[in-house]
């Protein structure tokens, strides 16, 4: 399995962008979705490096890292959980 970072969005973003400028660079792992009415942001998993500059910018502390809420990225039934976490912003691709 592909490494992959621990940090996602939840759904309670309010889209004000902040976290996307915090994203190193060349990083550049969040972006806004497409067709959200809230315009809200998701992180893609395998380009996350794990920095957590992202966090500490949300106004509304939607940006969780999946090690403290008790997942393990690293094992199949963690990554599956990230990814239903997810999974509210991939359907909106
Ligand atoms: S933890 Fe770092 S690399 Fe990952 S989404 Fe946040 S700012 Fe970007
Ligand atoms: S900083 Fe928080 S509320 Fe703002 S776009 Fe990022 S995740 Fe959403």
């Amino acid at each position: 399995m592909k490494r992959i970072g621990h940090f996602y969005i939840e759904d309670t973003c309010i889209g004000c962008g902040a976290c996307d400028h915090a994203c190193p660079g060349k990083v550049d792992a969040i972006y806004k979705l497409e067709d959200d009415f809230i315009g809200r942001f998701a992180i893609v998993l395998e380009d996350c490096i794990d920095c957590g500059f992202c966090v500490p910018m949300c106004p509304v502390d939607c940006i969780r890292d999946a090690r403290q809420a008790g997942l393990d990225a690293e094992s199949e039934s963690g990554w599956r959980r990230i990814r239903e976490l997810q999974a509210w912003a991939q359907s909106r691709n």
